[in-house]
Parts: structure tokens; sequence; C-alpha cells
């Protein structure tokens, strides 16, 4: 568990003005615990109501547009019918890559950015300076490879 990650969050909400209220603080939380998880919407407003009845689906919906507008989380959308989301690794310039397994639908990360040589042709060759990028590989996963 990144314990820093609480009160950065909480840092980045204030500067751009936004209140550090109780119903964020809880969606924050949720999101926390699920770091390293891709979360659609429903699940983190599963999660955050056992502690908070009082929060709507609709709320957590709004907060997770203001997060991803702050740039505090990606939106994912892996083809499954949901919005996902994660939180920004604070150290992570660029996006890591997801391969996606097209048999069991389960998600893993690649950490290692390995496009540097790719950008630099791409900067060579077309003139554009690559600053992001998003990275889906589609295919079997070990478990499923058998
Ligand atoms: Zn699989
Ligand atoms: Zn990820």
């Amino acid at each position: 568990m990144i314990t820093g990650d609480s009160g950065f969050l909480k840092e980045k909400l204030k500067e751009c003005g936004y209140k550090f209220t109780g119903q964020r603080s809880a969606i924050l939380e949720a999101l926390i615990q699920c770091t390293g998880q891709h979360v659609s919407t429903e699940e983190l407003f599963n999660m955050v109501k056992v502690k908070h009845p009082e929060i709507g689906l609709a709320t957590v919906y709004r907060t997770m547009i203001l997060l991803d507008k702050l740039g505090l989380v990606h939106k994912l959308d892996f083809d499954d019918g949901f919005s996902r989301y994660e939180l920004v690794k604070p150290n992570e310039d660029h996006r890591h890559h997801h391969l996606i397994c097209s048999s069991c639908g389960s998600v893993s990360e690649v950490e290692e950015d390995l496009l540097d040589s790719l950008e630099e042709q791409i900067l060579k060759k077309n003139g554009f300076l690559v600053k992001d990028h998003r990275v889906q590989f589609y295919g079997l996963c070990r478990n499923c490879r058998g």
C-alpha cells in the first residue's frame, strides 16, 4: 500500500481549487485500495457504499470525471463495455501498457516502456515528439495458454 498517495491526491485537488469533501475522500480511499487494478465506476461504487451508503452512483461517476480531468486517474477502455479507471502512479510520465486476455478477460501491466526506440524513430521520420501513448495488447495470458 502506497500511503503517500492520499496526501498527494488531496494536495492536487486543493491546488486545482476543489474542496476535499468527505465524499471525495471516501471515493479516493476506495481507489487507493484498488491501486494496481483497473476498476469500473460500478465496482468503486459498490466498495464505497459499504461504509458510505449516502454516496450515490452519480457522485462516484462525477468524481471520476473530475479526477480524470485533473490527471489523477487514467480512464481506460478495454472494450468490455465498462469505463475503467486506475490511479496515475506519481512517477509515471508515460502510461504503462496493458495486456488483455481475450479468453479470461484478465488485464496485466507491462511496466517497462519499451517504446523509446520507436519514439526516436517517429521523431526522426515524422518530426513528431511523442509525449504519451496508450498501448493495449490483445492475446492469451499465461494461464489460458495452458
Ligand atoms: Zn486468460
Ligand atoms: Zn494499468
